[in-house]
């Protein structure tokens, strides 16, 4: 059985595909689907922006997707980026863009007070009227400046510990204890009932 993730980022499409190995899916991105269309992703929560992705790639595919919508909370922005994670420094800003934006807007802020975490909210589309929404998180701090040069987006400055950065860590550790990973944990055993049913 096909499982369509419903996303255009390279990273996460990999985590993803790495994440469901062994569940016996035939694991594509939306792209290698055939949808092309650009989703509007304006609700105000995780969980709401995950919907809107699972929803529309399975109205026009109407084959099983997997949507996560995720990113990263920082406690002295009051929760920012959160859902503008993606756009924070402008539509065409790279990766090192953001996280430099991060960093100057926290220059001053003290260390004991750069708690932030990544949230990811999935949801996992099986048929019209069967859905299913998962949550992880993982804790972690701001440092002074981007270090590693593994995972994407925010890793490079969010650090587990004052060595360790989640773009240090590996993608195998990353795979074991990301947001995203905790999130699907969750969901396994549904995806497993789910897909013995429809073998
Ligand atoms: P989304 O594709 O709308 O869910 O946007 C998520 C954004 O949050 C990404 O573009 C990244 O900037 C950030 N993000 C989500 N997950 C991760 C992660 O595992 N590491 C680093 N940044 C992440």
């Amino acid at each position: 059985m096909q499982l369509i993730i419903a996303s255009n980022n390279k990273g996460k499409i990999r985590e993803f595909k790495e994440l469901l190995d062994g569940f016996g899916f035939d694991v594509i991105s939306m792209r290698e689907a055939g949808f092309t269309d650009e989703i509007v992703e304006d609700g105000d929560t995780f969980e709401r922006n995950a919907q809107i992705k699972a929803q529309a790639v399975f109205a026009a595919t109407k084959s099983p997707v997997i949507a996560d919508d995720s990113g990263l909370e920082i406690e002295s922005l009051n929760g920012a980026p959160g859902v503008y994670s993606a756009r924070y420094a402008g539509e065409n800003a790279t990766d090192k863009d953001r996280c430099d934006k991060v960093l100057r807007e926290m220059e001053n802020v003290p260390d004991g007070e750069r708690g932030a975490r990544f949230v990811c909210s999935i949801c996992l589309k099986f048929s019209e009227d069967e859905e299913y929404h998962v949550n992880g998180t993982v804790s972690g701090f701001i440092g002074r400046e981007p270090v590693g040069n593994g995972g994407f987006g925010y890793d490079p400055i969010f650090m587990l510990n004052d060595n360790e950065s989640m773009a240090t860590i590996g993608e195998d550790e990353k795979n074991r204890i990301s947001h995203r990973a905790r999130a699907l944990e969750k969901l396994k055993d549904t995806i497993k009932e789910r897909f013995n049913d429809n073998k």
